[in-house]
């Protein structure tokens, strides 16, 4: 089969949706929304709609198609502001509720401009304060670390050691060696065996890294910095912070489909859709309130495929292949960061090894569905999400996790 690109359709992770309605999102659906803005709906109270874009080639199109989809569809709520901004390659989507307008636009646009500070700072491949680290480190010296990702390094590695290295976030050689950080994704070929079987066996990992005060260094040449698999947590959690210190209590920053949440929608909690990792449409939904973060790590995000395939950007860092049992993953925790890192490491952990991992991260609510379309889930986690009809045919619950 011709190795094409397949992950071309912009894809939603997890969703805001509105009043019970369930809403795909696809261009089709975008174009459905785009109607409602011709004919108003009043069924349509809100259509944030989260896609990846990372490697479509007509992304901005599709980010224009959103914002107008999106301003189209909350208009008919005075109490939600909406806004959206592309960062992290990716569309990042802000809601806040009963925000005067004026502070809600300036508080929009000051994540807007953390959001592209801190993209700057932690890129992995693009110059950066991570890439500079990343040369320094692999010479062998010392390095007085930025202010910037300082932080950010202290908490991966902290993160990394918990989940036991399967959210391993120095694994940048192999993450290069694949592709995965190119946009948009070159046609996909696997890379040389002997290659990965080499970095693999240079063993890079957080435990290589000593860090003093404001000094870092490595016992491993091989250790390259990539915080894709962590950093929009990060990010999102410091937009959290923003919007407390500015007064705001109920709002969602959502990048991409991962998102958290702080208080409520008015009288309601807050509803979010989780996509099934392989049909586009809901698989489960689940209502959030106080301060609550969903994430999902999916091998629909980006990958390819080779004689049928699925050549993925989560890499297991034993084997330095793509995971290969998982299908997503979805994490609720309070904290971004976390539930970021751990979606990751719960992907690569698969569904024999997982619930181990989650009670090391101090994870409690779980959900992985494997490559069979199996559902596994912890009990709480069962108790906290409602299955669209018919999409809970196969699950398979585990102990409990506390
Ligand atoms: P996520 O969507 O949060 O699961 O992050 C996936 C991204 O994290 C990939 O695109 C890589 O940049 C990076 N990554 C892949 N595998 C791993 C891993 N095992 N540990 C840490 N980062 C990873
Ligand atoms: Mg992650």
């Amino acid at each position: 089969m011709n190795p094409r690109m397949l992950n071309f359709i912009p894809l939603v992770t997890n969703l805001l949706i509105s009043h019970g309605s369930t809403r795909n999102y696809t261009e089709k659906n975008l174009l459905r929304c785009l109607f409602f803005r011709v004919f108003p709906c009043a069924s349509v109270a809100i259509m944030p709609v989260f896609i990846k874009l990372k490697q479509h080639p007509a992304r901005l199109f599709f980010v224009l198609l959103l914002s107008l989809a999106a301003s189209a569809c909350s208009q008919h709520d005075d109490d939600v502001f909406h806004d959206q901004f592309f960062a992290f390659g990716t569309l990042v989507d802000l809601t806040l509720y009963g925000v005067e307008p004026a502070a809600a636009r300036q508080a929009s646009e000051l994540i807007e401009q953390d959001f592209h500070n801190t993209h700057g700072n932690w890129h992995a491949w693009e110059t950066s304060a991570l890439t500079r680290l990343n040369t320094q480190l692999a010479s062998g010296a010392t390095v007085i670390a930025d202010p910037s990702i300082l932080p950010l390094i202290k908490e991966a590695n902290r993160l990394s050691q918990l989940s036991s290295g399967l959210f391993n976030p120095v694994i940048g050689e192999l993450i290069s060696l694949w592709g995965f950080h190119d946009n948009p994704l070159p046609v996909g070929t696997v890379p040389d065996a002997d290659r990965i079987r080499e970095l693999v066996a240079q063993k890079p990992s957080a435990a290589d890294i000593t860090i003093n005060g404001n000094r870092i260094n490595s016992r491993n040449p091989a250790v390259r910095y990539d915080l894709g698999a962590f950093a929009k947590g990060y990010a999102i959690d410091r937009a959290i912070v923003r919007l407390r210190k500015l007064g705001i209590s109920n709002a969602i920053v959502n990048a991409g489909g991962d998102l958290r949440a702080i208080g409520r929608h008015g009288e309601r909690p807050w509803r979010i859709g989780i996509r099934h990792p392989r049909e586009v449409a809901i698989l489960a939904r689940i209502e959030i309130e106080g301060d609550t973060s969903v994430f999902t790590s999916g091998d629909y995000e980006r990958f390819f495929e080779i004689d049928g395939i699925r050549q993925h950007h989560i890499i297991d860092p034993r084997s330095g292949y793509p995971a290969d049992r998982t299908a997503s993953v979805t994490v609720i925790y309070n904290n971004a960061a976390t539930a970021d890192a751990a979606a990751t490491a719960l992907f690569v952990a698969g569904p024999d090894e997982w619930p181990a991992i989650a009670r090391d991260m101090g994870i409690k609510l779980v959900m992985l569905v494997d490559t069979e379309g199996v559902i596994h889930m912890n009990p709480a986690m069962q108790s906290r999400i409602q299955f669209e009809p018919g999409m809970d045919a196969d699950v398979q619950l585990t102990e409990p996790l506390s």
